[in-house]
């Protein structure tokens, strides 16, 4: 009987109860014994309770929670060969044959590293007469199937991360209630929400709250940006609104790399020599992380899950290891490094200001 266990890693986003609950039952449905690893990586290495075998009931209203029920962890000892080895030990005595890691570009890059290490992991296990021989026979080879569980929307290669569809909604509703009250004041809100080198959810928000203007990494303010965010803002006030909205990634940045904070924001909407408007910032924080997901992202932990254990029943040593995607609505599997590698490379190029280059790696279009 095949054993496959299901992890949750990195930062959490709405939808990754949904893929647990989907990768056990869907393993037990397979005629295979399900596990879940708790607490990220830290769970593989401290092994022990936090690999559990899960029954079919174990996950019963998972898809109605949010965060990650199974927890997850930034986990330092993993970074190191000795953290992965100790892993790899706690797979072998557990008998664990496939892993699924729900997470970032980060806990996936880390997945592909223990795959890649596995052969050598098991050598030095044996050398160092911690395993014998038979013991790790029956699992020669890792397999190994990532799902991307993000709110920024963050990774190459597909158009949706599980949790982004879930953060752009509480950013909406933050943002209608902020407006109510702007309005009743007549006052500007300068919100800044999540993203470091993916203005996704600020440029998405921006379009579905219908901002005044909005700040993204992607697009670089030109020098002339103070100018042209008061005119519009006037030219809005001068049609009779009585709300501003600024939206602003946290990752926004002008054309010659420097940071635009909110509080140059709000500075520039108070003053009193310009639009002299009552202005407050509004920072969401995690707010946009938590609460449960939208029907999309249960939607996709689902399915993306239920393709993941098919994808490890179906591997053979010669597979190359895979993520799962959704492309123009379908779910497909993927090379798992290809993705990171082009996500880790658009990160590299945005902070180097070649955003031409950057986007052309990037599936969304930042177009103006
Ligand atoms: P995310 O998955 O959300 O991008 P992190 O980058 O913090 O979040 O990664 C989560 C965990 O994955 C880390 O705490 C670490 O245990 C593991 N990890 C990340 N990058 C690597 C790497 N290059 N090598 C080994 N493990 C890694």
């Amino acid at each position: 009987k095949k054993k496959i266990a299901v992890m949750t890693s990195g930062g959490d986003s709405p939808g990754m109860n949904g893929v647990v609950r989907a990768v056990v039952r869907m393993a037990i449905h397979m005629g295979c014994d399900a596990f879940c690893v708790y607490e990220g990586y830290e769970g593989l290495v401290r092994g022990g309770d936090l690999i559990k075998k899960m029954s079919w009931e174990d996950v019963r209203g998972y898809l109605s929670e949010g965060g990650t029920l199974i927890g997850t962890a930034r986990c330092m000892a993993f970074y190191e060969r000795p953290g992965r080895l100790t892993a790899a030990k706690n797979m072998v005595l557990n008998g664990i044959d496939a892993l699924i890691i729900c997470g970032g570009d980060g806990s996936l890059t880390g997945a592909d590293r223990f795959r890649d290490e596995w052969p050598s992991l098991l050598e030095e296990l044996v050398a160092t007469k911690q395993l014998d021989e038979k013991q790790i026979a029956p699992y020669k080879h890792l397999n190994i199937v990532g799902l991307v569980g993000s709110i920024d929307n963050d990774l190459s290669g597909t158009d949706a991360t599980i949790g982004a569809y879930s953060a752009l909604a509480r950013i909406c509703e933050m943002v209608d209630y902020i407006e109510a009250t702007a309005s009743s004041h007549s006052r500007a809100f300068v919100i800044e929400v999540m993203g470091r080198h993916c203005g996704w959810l600020a440029l998405m928000a921006g379009v579905a709250t219908g901002a005044d203007f909005i700040f993204i990494p992607e697009k670089p303010r030109e020098d002339n940006w103070r100018e042209e965010m008061c005119e519009i803002i006037k030219k809005h006030r001068g049609w009779g609104k009585r709300k501003t909205i600024v939206i602003i990634a946290e990752g926004a940045k002008d054309r010659h790399g420097g940071k635009i904070t909110p509080e140059m924001l709000k500075d520039l909407l108070a003053d009193k020599s310009g639009l002299a408007l009552d202005t407050r910032i509004t920072t969401l924080g995690h707010v946009q992380r938590g609460g449960t997901a939208v029907a999309y992202d249960r939607m996709l932990g689902t399915l993306q899950g239920v393709e993941a254990v098919k994808a490890v029943l179906e591997a053979t040593p010669e597979t190359e290891t895979c993520f799962i995607a959704i492309t123009e609505n379908k779910i497909v599997r993927k090379p798992l490094m290809t993705a990171v590698k082009e996500t880790q490379e658009v990160a590299k190029l945005i902070d180097a200001q070649d955003f031409a280059k950057a986007m052309s790696l990037r599936d969304t279009e930042f177009s103006d």
